[in-house]
């Protein structure tokens, strides 16, 4: 991913690496092509404007009689700003509460499914966590199906109620049984829909009421651009999430969403997906991102 963006910025940065000190019209210069790269990956133009002007002016800012090369420079003013817009520190997830619970949300074809079993997978390895896994889409008998699956796969019990058509009963019956079977994290799948519709906000806005998780987490395809921004809106509107996973980062996405995101709703990126396998979940590192992108 990024390899479009990074190389963009890669030769917008080189233009600068020519001159010998930082004046205002080549900051501009290059700050402008640093801007078109961000457009075409797909950030938010507002944001993208906002960054170069927050560069320009650290920029120009400098002593010129810095130790660092004015390319140099540059090249860490952009990845210092751009680990800035992405969160800047690692964000952790609260794994408070006896038990945890961590609701999932998002989109169908988002990863929902797949992220609840990495993540299962990702705490089980950290050997004072024995998660429970919560089928709770009430809609798609495939859906309960294949969160057994991916339960069966990393080893997690995985709790399900084909029969009860209440999510919320779901949930708290889940709950409970975590409690009695020494499970202390409770990680609920939810049903999604296609696009946002007010059924499933009004559902899934219930479950998070009566079950008040300590952990809300929105999962969003990164392949999906700008929707992936207006999506995660919505859903934080309504649910006030805790945080981010960004899926599919393994595929040819140009990434802008990540920095979009974090923008728009003001919350963390907190893990990101990078394959269909159990093990291929990262932890989100604002700084690394920036690496990537940079090249
Ligand atoms: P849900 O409807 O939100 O539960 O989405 P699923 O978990 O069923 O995932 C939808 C599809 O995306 C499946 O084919 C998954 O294998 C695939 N998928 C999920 N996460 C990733 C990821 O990080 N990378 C890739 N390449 N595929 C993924």
């Amino acid at each position: 991913m990024f390899d479009n963006l990074s190389d963009k910025l890669d030769k917008a940065l080189h233009v600068l690496k020519g001159h010998g000190s930082i004046t205002e019209v080549n900051v501009a210069e290059t700050l402008k092509e640093v801007r078109r790269a961000l457009l075409d990956a797909d950030v938010n133009f507002k944001i993208a404007k906002e960054f170069t002007t927050r560069v320009k002016e650290k920029a120009l800012g400098q002593d010129v009689l810095t130790t660092l090369q004015p390319g140099q420079l540059m090249v860490k003013l952009v990845k210092d700003e751009l680990t800035e817009l992405m969160g800047g520190d690692v964000a952790g997830i609260n794994l408070g509460g006896s038990p945890s619970v961590i609701l999932m949300s998002g989109l169908q074809g988002s990863g929902k499914t797949t992220f609840s079993g990495k993540l299962a997978n990702f705490l089980k390895s950290k050997k004072t966590k024995k998660p429970l896994l919560v089928a709770c889409d009430i809609y798609r008998p495939a859906a309960i199906n294949q969160l057994h699956v991916v339960g069966d796969q990393v080893g997690v019990e995985v709790y399900s109620e084909p029969e009860n058509k209440n999510p919320v009963s779901i949930a708290q019956n889940a709950i409970e049984y975590a409690k009695k079977n020494g499970h202390n994290v409770v990680i609920i799948d939810t049903a999604g829909r296609l696009a946002v519709d007010e059924e499933m906000m009004a559902e899934i806005a219930e479950v998070h009421k009566a079950i008040q998780p300590q952990e809300t987490l929105f999962v969003v395809d990164a392949m999906t651009g700008q929707d992936a921004v207006n999506t995660a809106k919505a859903f934080n509107d309504r649910l006030n999430f805790d945080g981010v996973v960004l899926t599919k980062l393994d595929g040819d996405t140009r990434g802008g969403a990540a920095i979009s995101i974090k923008s728009v709703v003001n919350k963390p990126i907190k893990f990101i997906g990078t394959g269909e396998k159990m093990d291929a979940i990262d932890v989100f590192y604002p700084s690394r991102m920036a690496d990537r992108i940079l090249g």
